[in-house]
């Protein structure tokens, strides 16, 4: 491929001439003169007319032997993106066919590629296939970005650098995975000089100055091939193989090798008429020079995915330095330079005129490779990838940013939204398309711009969310939203994880499930409701055990309370133990409910006695002290806290005698105390103290404390003191 000249439109035809029709030529001139009708006022960079670059894209592809209508889409490849000529005028002008090439190319143009890490350096490449269709518009691309970076000094140095990374990065591969081994290295080494011109430039000083020595060796290693393969009668084209720039700056900086290592490696390479023939050179290579172990590879019996044939092998050359030798055929040397597009010559009388003919005979070329896959075991090539995605069920999208993002054919933007992240699927309220509103069903294709609008506001996914997305992670965060949101469920989910925690505490859930107690704590948590509050439990918002403690922390409160009680009473039990080994225990006729072998003493303040309602005391280190029951000293809330159940003997007490204290009120009169002492005596009851005073008005108050046995003994003394005359009244005191 001439790198510097510049064709005329009459020389690229004349080139297609020799392995096209006069028909076909003047099919391609009629292409030619269109697209300089169509650009005839247009300029490049370079000052010159614009159709001269059509026309070298149309050279490019003509020395890869292409079809009529791809070099008249190269011809034709910038018409609809740069002038008023649409794709309908193309087809009514020439056909349906071309204007489909000229489309993808257009379309591929539209893709704007901004340096990423390499995934998506790939997912590009993909994208580009894919979007493709037909791989022709590859091959035009190709051409295409070869003149670009051929004519790249015109355009100022930030865009240099921008699409010389990019030919690095995108189209240097896909030429690679064609197989176009002349367009890679050229794109490459191209690409080489404005990234890193420092580098570049020093390179080919240093091969410059080693061409000389290089080529005399050469010269001599040639001979002796020559010779030798005459002997045999083969006939065979032996030359030096060229280094390429980029693979000599690669290897240095990657293996960090000095440039003479990799340099001095001397290659040949031997063109031969049959595969029968590459073998026998590369017997006589061997019997001439010693081969190196392990380098020997042949690429006829498994080629490369790339459809790459040839032998390798490297020899220890005549002056002791290892010598890499290629053989191979003249067809397998084009298939290795021309790649994809050597398959895809146009030859042996194969027209591609027909649309669904083209199709076919992609089909039946994807098959071959196919077949070719089968039987290689490369898989570090790209073959795979690309017969997986020429008609694969991707579809390739940018972000607003410019990444890519790679999504199953028929996916819609909330499959997009959901790749992007969980949350922005969730939120989704709508989607922009290239700049444009469309439906969340919109299907997206290869290229589409996809913005995502979310609101915060969102009520988050609806049902038909479900169908209308591809992917299953779309599917599944949608599904997993609404198992989060499916209130019912949760409620119930709720209500019995709440349950669970009340029990694990010891109580029975109606024991606390109240209306007013459910109230106070949905409030406290700020629920709106019970039903909110369980929901939140179901779908974990808030931890059942939380909810279980507040509703339960009033009860348990109670519980503790009973609980220090009984801490209590388990002390006093002690310490009665140790009381009654010392005292003789004093029996007061009261018995503790549940508890033996307690102290017990009734209170001295109230003095109660058999038939009297009477509680206990709980004192400390004390016993039990026992009040009646409307004692005011056991009335207080403190107190009532450490009451205690007790109650009075069954058995006849009749002997045991209790303390009360009696208050009679009279006229003051002489003899009255005289005549109450007289009635108690009459009962038989032992008076223990006896007071009277009498105030001005002749009021006479007596105060006597009595030892009965019960409040029945005590009812007939104080009815029999009431009969006494002058007695006003007779009350029951208490200190
Ligand atoms: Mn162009």
């Amino acid at each position: 491929m001439a790198k510097e000249e510049t064709l005329t439109s009459e020389e690229v035809i004349d080139k297609a001439r020799r392995y096209l029709s006069e028909e076909d030529a003047d099919y391609l001139r009629r292409a030619y003169e269109f697209a300089a009708d169509a650009h005839r006022d247009q300029f490049r960079k370079s000052g010159e007319p614009y159709i001269v670059h059509p026309i070298q894209v149309a050279g490019i592809l003509v020395d890869l032997e292409m079809d009529p209508v791809t070099i008249a889409g190269g011809f034709l490849h910038d018409v609809v993106e740069d002038t008023d000529v649409t794709l309908e005028i193309l087809e009514d002008s020439f056909n349906h066919e071309l204007a489909m090439l000229v489309d993808g190319v257009t379309k591929l143009g539209k893709i704007k590629y901004k340096s990423k890490e390499a995934l998506q350096a790939e997912n590009h490449r993909k994208m580009f296939v894919a979007m493709a269709r037909d791989i022709r518009v590859i091959l035009i691309k190709l051409a295409d970005r070869l003149h670009n970076m051929r004519t790249l000094k015109h355009l100022p140095s930030e865009k240099q650098r921008r699409i010389s990374n990019e030919t690095l990065e995108i189209f240097a591969p896909l030429a690679h995975r064609l197989g176009i081994s002349t367009i890679k290295w050229e794109l490459e080494d191209t690409a080489l000089r404005y990234l890193n011109p420092q580098q570049y430039y020093r390179i080919v000083q240093l091969m410059k100055q080693k061409r000389e020595e290089r080529e005399s060796y050469i010269v001599e290693v040639i001979d002796e091939l020559k010779h030798q393969l005459n002997d045999v009668n083969i006939e065979a084209d032996i030359s030096g193989r060229p280094k390429h720039l980029y693979s000599i700056y690669r290897k240095m900086a990657k293996q960090n090798k000095q440039f003479n290592e990799i340099y001095d490696l001397l290659a040949v390479r031997i063109l031969v008429h049959s595969i029968k023939d590459c073998y026998a050179v590369l017997g006589i290579i061997h019997t001439c020079w010693k081969p190196m172990p392990g380098r020997f590879k042949d690429y006829i019996a498994m080629p490369k995915p790339n459809l790459y044939q040839s032998l390798h092998t490297t020899v220890i050359g005549p002056k002791g330095d290892p010598l890499e030798v290629q053989i191979r055929t003249k067809e397998m040397h084009e298939i290795a330079e021309y790649g994809i597009a050597a398959h895809w010559a146009y030859k042996e009388g194969k027209h591609l005129s027909k649309e669904n003919k083209s199709f076919e005979d992609k089909l039946t070329w994807f098959r071959e490779i196919l077949d070719w896959q089968s039987e290689t075991h490369d898989a570090e090539e790209f073959m795979e990838t690309l017969k997986v995605d020429l008609f694969s069920d991707m579809v390739y999208v940018f972000t607003p940013k410019g990444d890519v993002v790679e999504l199953p054919s028929g996916s819609v933007p909330l499959d997009f939204a959901y790749r992007i992240h969980t949350e922005v699927g969730n939120k989704t309220i709508g989607a922009k398309v290239n700049g444009k509103m469309e439906p969340l069903d919109y299907q997206l294709k290869n290229g589409d711009i996809v913005e995502v609008m979310t609101s915060k506001h969102s009520y988050g996914p609806s049902q038909d969310w479900l169908s209308i997305t591809q992917t299953s992670q779309a599917k599944n965060k949608i599904k997993q939203f609404f198992k989060k949101q499916r209130r019912d469920e949760n409620i119930s989910k709720g209500k019995e994880a709440v349950d669970k925690e009340i029990r694990a505490l010891g109580i029975e859930p109606k024991e606390v499930l109240t209306q007013d107690n459910l109230n106070r704590v949905f409030e406290k948590f700020n629920f709106s409701n019970e039903e909110d509050m369980y929901a939140a439990v179901g779908y974990q918002g808030i931890t059942a055990a939380l909810i279980a403690t507040r509703l339960t922390d009033k009860v348990r409160q109670a519980r503790q309370k009973e609980q220090n009680l009984e801490d209590t009473i388990e002390e006093v039990k002690n310490d009665t133990n140790t009381v009654t080994k010392k005292v003789q225990k004093r029996d007061s006729g009261v018995k503790v409910e549940g508890v033996d072998n307690l102290l017990v003493r009734l209170s001295k303040c109230c003095n109660p006695v058999p038939g009297d309602p009477i509680v206990g005391y709980i004192t400390k280190g004390r016993g039990v002290s026992v009040h009646r029951t409307d004692c005011p000293n056991v009335q207080t809330e403190d107190v009532r806290q450490r009451l205690l159940h007790v109650e009075w003997e069954n058995s006849p007490t009749d002997k045991k005698q209790y303390h009360v204290d009696l208050e009679i009120s009279g006229y003051d009169r002489r003899g009255l105390v005289n005549e109450v002492l007289q009635a108690v005596n009459e009962t038989k009851t032992n008076i223990t103290y006896v007071n009277g005073r009498s105030d001005r008005n002749r009021m006479a108050v007596i105060h006597i404390t009595i030892l009965i046995h019960n409040t029945g003994h005590l009812k007939r003394i104080v009815d029999r003191i009431k009969q006494i005359k002058d007695v006003y009244t007779v009350t029951r005191t208490t200190q």
